[in-house]
C-alpha cells in the first residue's frame, strides 16, 4: 500500500514540474494547468493508499472533497476576470490556513511527539497563519479596502515584538511541548500577518503577495515533513521556490529590497501632489485616430484599466489596423501593471496578440525617444513621474515606463483619478499629453471605426 502511494506521489510530482514548465509559456499555459490538475488528482487519490491511517472518517473526507471541489469550481467559473487577483490571494490564504490547522490537529492527535515533529509543526503553524491572515488582508486591499497605508515606527516596533515573541514561544514549545503553545503560535502568526501587511500599500503590494505565496509553499513543505507526506513536501517546495523567485523578481523590478518592503522602509504616506497642476489637453477620437494613423511608430501601454474594461481584443484590433497602414506597433509591459504578476501578458495572450510584440520595461524604455505616439490604455502608476521626482511618494524608486520621452502621449482613462497607489499623476498635465476620456473598451471601439474610415 505504502509503495503504491509513494509511486502515485512520484507521478504527481513529475506532473507538477511538467505543469510548471508548460506554464512558463503562454502558448502551452493551458496544457500546464491541465497537467498540474491531473497531478493534484493523483496526489489526492493516492493519499488514501495508506497502511497506517484509519479511514474511519472516510465519509467526512469525501464530503469535504466534494464540497471543496464544488466551491472551487463555482468560484473559478463565476469570478470576473478582473477579480482574479483577489481569488488567487484567497486560495493562497486558504492554503496557509489548511497547513496551520493540519499542524495543530496533528499535535493534538499524535502520541509520540519527537522534537523534529514539534519543530516542523510549530514552524508550519506560525508561517501558515501569517500567510492566511496576510493573504486575506491583501485580498481586501486589492478590493480597494484600507486604501491609505500607514507606515509608522510604532507598527514596526510592534511587528519586531511579535517576531521576538514567536521565536520565544517556539523555543518554549520545543522545550515543553503543549498544543496550547502551538495555538499561541497560530494566533501570534495571524497577528503578524495582519500588522505586517496592513502598513504596506502603494506600489509595494505585488512584492507582498508574491512573498505570502512563498510563505504558503514553505509552510506546506515543512508540514509535509511533520506528517511525513512526500506529495506535500514536493508541491510545497515548488510553490515556495517559485514564490521566492517571483518575490525577488518583483522586488528587483520595483527597485525595492524584500526586507525594505517588509519593515516598511520604503516610500512614505505623502500622497499629495508635488507639482503645479496646469491645464490638461483633451483629444477626441477622430483626432486620436488621425494622430495614430499618420505615425511611424506607436507603443501601447496597457494597465489595470484595460483589464477592468476587458478591452484587450479592441487593443489587438487597433494594433492590426495600424499595422495594415504601415505603422510599427509594440506593447510596453511593466512588471507590476494590473493586479497580479503577468496580468497584462495573460490578457493580451487571450486576445491572441503575438508574444514577440510584447516588450519588457528595460527593452522598451530606450525606444520611447523614437516613438511618435504612446497610447496608454487604463494605466496610471506605471507611468507616474512621481516615482522619479517625489521622494515622499509611495511610488518613489519604482522604475516606470518613460513615456514622456515620446513625441505624443494619448492617455486613455475615465477621469483624472489616481491609480492603485493613490498618487496624482503629473503626466496628465504634460504638454505632450492628450487626455482621451472614457471607458477603455467603448473609446477603443469608437477609435477602431474612425481608423477604418481613414
Ligand atoms: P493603476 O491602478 O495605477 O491605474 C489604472 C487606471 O485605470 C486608473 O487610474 C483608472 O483611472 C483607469 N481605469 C479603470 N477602469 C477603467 C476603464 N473601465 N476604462 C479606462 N480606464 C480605466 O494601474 P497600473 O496598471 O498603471 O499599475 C498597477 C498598480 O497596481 C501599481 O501601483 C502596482 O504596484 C499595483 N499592484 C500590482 C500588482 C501586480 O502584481 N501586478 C498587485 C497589487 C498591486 P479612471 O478611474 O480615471 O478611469
Amino acid at each position: 500500500m505504502d509503495i503504491l502511494r509513494e509511486l502515485g506521489y512520484l507521478i504527481s510530482a513529475f506532473l507538477f514540474i511538467l505543469g510548471i514548465k508548460y506554464m512558463g509559456n503562454p502558448v502551452t499555459a493551458i496544457k500546464g494547468n491541465i497537467v498540474s490538475f491531473v497531478g493534484m488528482i493523483i496526489a489526492v487519490v493516492f493519499t488514501f493508499f495508506h497502511s497506517t491511517v484509519n479511514l474511519g472518517n472516510l465519509w467526512f473526507i469525501l464530503l469535504a472533497i466534494l464540497l471543496g471541489s464544488f466551491v472551487g469550481a463555482y468560484l473559478a467559473q463565476s469570478v470576473k476576470f478582473t477579480e482574479m487577483p483577489q481569488m488567487v490571494s484567497f486560495f493562497n490564504g486558504m492554503g496557509g490556513l489548511t497547513i496551520a490547522l493540519i499542524s495543530v490537529v496533528e499535535f493534538f492527535h499524535k502520541s509520540n511527539l519527537d522534537s523534529f515533529f514539534i519543530m516542523s509543526a510549530g514552524f508550519s503553524g506560525a508561517i501558515g497563519s501569517v500567510s492566511f491572515v496576510g493573504s486575506m488582508l491583501a485580498m481586501a486591499k486589492l478590493w480597494g479596502m484600507f486604501e491609505k497605508s500607514k507606515k509608522s515606527m510604532a507598527i514596526r516596533i510592534f511587528n519586531l515584538g511579535l517576531i521576538i515573541s514567536i521565536f520565544l514561544v517556539f523555543v518554549i514549545l520545543i522545550l515543553k511541548p503543549s498544543p496550547w503553545l502551538l495555538i499561541m503560535l497560530f494566533i501570534l502568526g495571524g497577528t503578524l500577518g495582519f500588522s505586517g501587511v496592513f502598513p504596506i500599500g502603494g506600489a509595494d503590494m505585488p512584492v507582498v503577495i508574491a512573498l505570502l505565496n512563498a510563505f504558503t509553499g514553505l509552510a506546506a513543505s515543512i508540514a509535509g515533513f511533520a506528517i511525513n507526506n512526500n506529495a506535500m513536501i514536493v508541491s510545497g517546495t515548488l510553490v515556495g521556490a517559485s514564490g521566492t523567485i517571483l518575490t525577488i523578481l518583483m522586488a528587483k523590478a520595483m527597485n525595492r529590497t524584500v526586507w525594505g518592503v517588509i519593515v516598511g522602509g520604503f516610500g512614505g504616506v505623502d500622497q499629495t501632489s508635488k507639482f503645479e497642476k496646469g491645464n490638461i489637453q483633451e483629444i477626441g477620437v477622430q483626432d486620436a485616430a488621425i494622430l495614430l494613423c499618420y505615425s511611424k511608430k506607436v507603443v501601447i501601454v496597457p494597465g489595470y484599466g484595460m483589464a477592468v474594461s476587458n478591452a484587450q481584443n479592441e487593443v489587438h484590433e487597433i494594433e492590426e489596423l495600424l499595422e495594415k497602414k504601415g505603422v510599427e506597433v509594440k506593447y510596453a509591459i511593466h512588471p507590476v501593471a494590473g493586479r497580479m504578476p503577468g496580468h497584462m501578458n495573460v490578457l493580451l495572450a487571450e486576445a491572441k496578440v503575438d508574444y514577440s510584440k510584447l516588450y519588457e520595461m528595460e527593452k522598451i524604455n530606450p525606444e520611447f525617444k523614437t516613438t511618435d505616439v504612446v497610447l496608454i490604455v487604463g494605466a496610471n502608476d506605471i507611468v507616474n513621474p512621481a516615482a522619479k521626482n517625489n521622494p515622499n511618494s509611495p511610488l518613489y524608486g519604482m522604475p516606470i515606463l518613460e513615456v514622456d520621452q515620446a513625441q505624443n502621449i494619448i492617455f486613455m482613462k475615465r477621469s483624472l483619478r489616481p491609480g492603485f497607489a493613490g498618487v496624482d499623476n503629473e503626466l496628465f498635465f504634460n504638454s505632450k499629453t492628450r487626455m482621451l476620456f472614457g471607458d477603455a473598451k467603448e473609446t477603443l471601439k469608437k477609435l477602431i471605426s474612425e481608423i477604418k474610415n481613414l
